[in-house]
């Protein structure tokens, strides 16, 4: 059974931060010295897990009281962008902006190809015209992005210089997820894009705001006919649901 101290106890984290919060609070150690030493473990290529793992043993903690549930945060990845469509466009959005920035809060490609896989498999039918607040979407995109930059840290394999494939522990229901994630970070890190609409893979110098410039041409037109206009006007509105291209192997 468990410890009646324990505060969290049966809760299970879905997030990295969440985590090593618990694991701050249980240690008595800051959170900001934990997260440099996960940090430092996964630089050298561990595993997130095993660097967690690592921490709480020096603790004398049980690892299998911290656990992170790769199932779950999917469950919940995809709870929240079946929610409402509308809100998921924009923050397609805003992610799709995010990644292509320049900034140190750039959010990370690998993140963003599990995110767009997910988004594939959300059926576009519960499209309802609802206003949303820009507090809601805010919300709901930073907890997109903690839950997807959580899940590729523990379905793919790390080392040094980036995925190098799907992680031992990677539960076999997240196997192909992790495999097309991995494929497409290392095209990504050769210098080649896979268009978001249509799947094809180009040189990064010729996409246009993540899409081939075919594609980017196209979806100026369909634009005019989106019900999502209320969010702040942006570069580019949304992508909606694509269809998925040829698989390259
Ligand atoms: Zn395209």
């Amino acid at each position: 059974m468990y410890s009646c101290h324990h505060r969290y106890v049966g809760l299970l984290s879905l997030t990295a931060r969440d985590l090593l919060h618990r694991i701050a609070e249980d240690t008595g150690q800051s959170f900001t010295e934990l997260a440099r030493r996960v940090n430092d473990e996964m630089a050298s290529g561990k595993g997130i897990m095993d660097a967690v793992r690592k921490i709480l043993i020096k603790n004398g903690l049980d690892p299998n009281e911290y656990r992170l549930s790769p199932v779950r945060i999917v469950n919940r990845i995809t709870h929240l962008l079946e929610e409402e469509y509308s809100q998921t466009l924009m923050i397609s959005a805003v992610l799709a902006q995010m990644v292509e920035s320049t900034d140190k809060d750039r959010f990370p490609p690998p993140a963003f190809f599990i995110f767009l896989e997910l988004l594939n498999s959300v059926p576009e039918a519960k499209q309802t015209t609802n206003l949303s607040l820009s507090s809601e979407i805010d919300e709901k995109t930073t907890e997109i992005i903690e839950l997807t930059t959580t899940l590729v840290s523990i379905i793919c394999s790390w080392s040094k210089q980036g995925i190098t494939g799907v992680a031992r522990d990677c539960p076999d229901e997240l196997r192909d997820l992790a495999r097309v994630v991995a494929r497409k970070t290392r095209l990504y890190q050769a210098g080649l894009w896979t268009c978001l609409s249509c799947g094809k893979v180009v040189d990064l110098k010729d996409t246009r705001a993540l899409l081939c410039s075919e594609c980017d041409a196209k979806i100026y037109g369909d634009l005019e006919d989106m019900p999502v206009r209320t969010y702040h006007e942006r570069e580019r509105t949304g992508f909606g649901k694509t269809k998925k291209g040829p698989e390259l192997e």
